[in-house]
């Protein structure tokens, strides 16, 4: 089978920390499709590009030419049709992620021509609320929803809650609490593990998602204690985050949703 072609580049990158970096890419000679916020993309190189120094070692590959291509969620507005923006987290002992690290302005890179996923609001009831639970780059779609619809306007009330080892580690920070300032509409909450790592005392939660939910923080920010009556919980990131997350609602009465069995739980597992 013949190799597909690199049809696109990096326009911009950015490094977030040691490990993390934001990926800006657009087509070359085609148009981006539409994709709903939330969605992912595939990304793809081939096996004979260089993989960053830090990772680990690896065999020389068998078949150079082979692209090896994964799934990252788009982070940018789904109005935004000229780039896709994908926050890359470095796997060491990962295939792609190292490669994907090398990239530089100007770069060819693969991108699949098709958006997929049904990690999206699109089946959230208008007048529910929506809570964004992410563990490190799992505040990718989030993003997306955020910069697409603007929290404030309506009833609804929207939060991120969100899990990482260190301050300097919580991506897209900056922009979260900018949008928190804007409207009461919307909550940050971040939370971080290893707060003794901490180059300055670290004065807000520390811990994990889980522990922030059952800390009460959200129930004082919003006045009430999220119920499936009224909120929709979206989990996405690290599988155990989701898995203990998913069963801490699940005895609240929240169910996971699907097409068949309609539920206020949306899950998303990174791998
Ligand atoms: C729908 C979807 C959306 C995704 N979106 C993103 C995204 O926005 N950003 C992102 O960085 N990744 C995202 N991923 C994960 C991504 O697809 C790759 O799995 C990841 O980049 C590792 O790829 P790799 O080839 O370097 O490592 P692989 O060779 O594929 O994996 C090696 C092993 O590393 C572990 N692993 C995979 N990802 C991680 C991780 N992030 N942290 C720790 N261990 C890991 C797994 O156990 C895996 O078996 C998403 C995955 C899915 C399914």
């Amino acid at each position: 089978m013949a190799t597909p072609e690199l049809n696109a580049r990096v326009a911009e990158r950015s490094e977030v920390a040691p490990g993390l970096c934001i990926l800006r890419v657009v087509p070359e000679g085609w148009e981006l499709s539409d994709f709903l916020p939330g969605q992912f993309a595939v990304l793809g190189l081939p096996a004979s590009a260089p993989r960053e120094p830090f990772a680990d070692l690896e065999e020389p590959p068998k078949e150079p030419d082979k692209l090896i291509r994964r799934s990252y969620s788009i982070a940018s507005s789904s109005k935004a049709r000229e780039y896709l923006e994908f926050y890359v987290a470095l796997v060491h002992s990962g295939s792609l992620s190292p490669r994907l690290f090398m990239l530089r302005p100007g770069d060819p890179l693969w991108l699949g021509r098709k958006f997929t996923g049904l990690f999206t609001l699109a089946e959230v009831p208008p007048e529910r609320n929506v809570l964004l639970i992410a563990t490190g780059t799992g505040i990718a779609p989030y993003m997306s929803m955020l910069r697409t619809h603007a929290p404030g306007g309506g009833t609804r009330r929207s939060a991120v809650l969100h899990g990482a080892r260190h301050s300097w580690d919580l991506g897209y920070r900056s922009e979260l609490l900018a949008l928190q300032k804007g409207t009461d509409h919307f909550t940050y909450l971040p939370v971080i593990s290893r707060p003794e790592e901490e180059f300055d005392p670290w004065r807000q939660h520390t811990g994990y998602v889980q522990d922030l939910w059952r800390s009460g923080a959200l129930d004082a920010a919003w006045g009430f204690h999220p119920r499936p009556e009224d909120t929709h919980v979206f989990l996405c990131g690290n599988p155990a985050m989701v898995d203990e997350m998913s069963a801490i609602l699940q005895a609240e009465g929240f169910i996971e949703h699907s097409r068949k069995a309609p539920g206020q739980i949306h899950v998303e597992r990174y791998w």
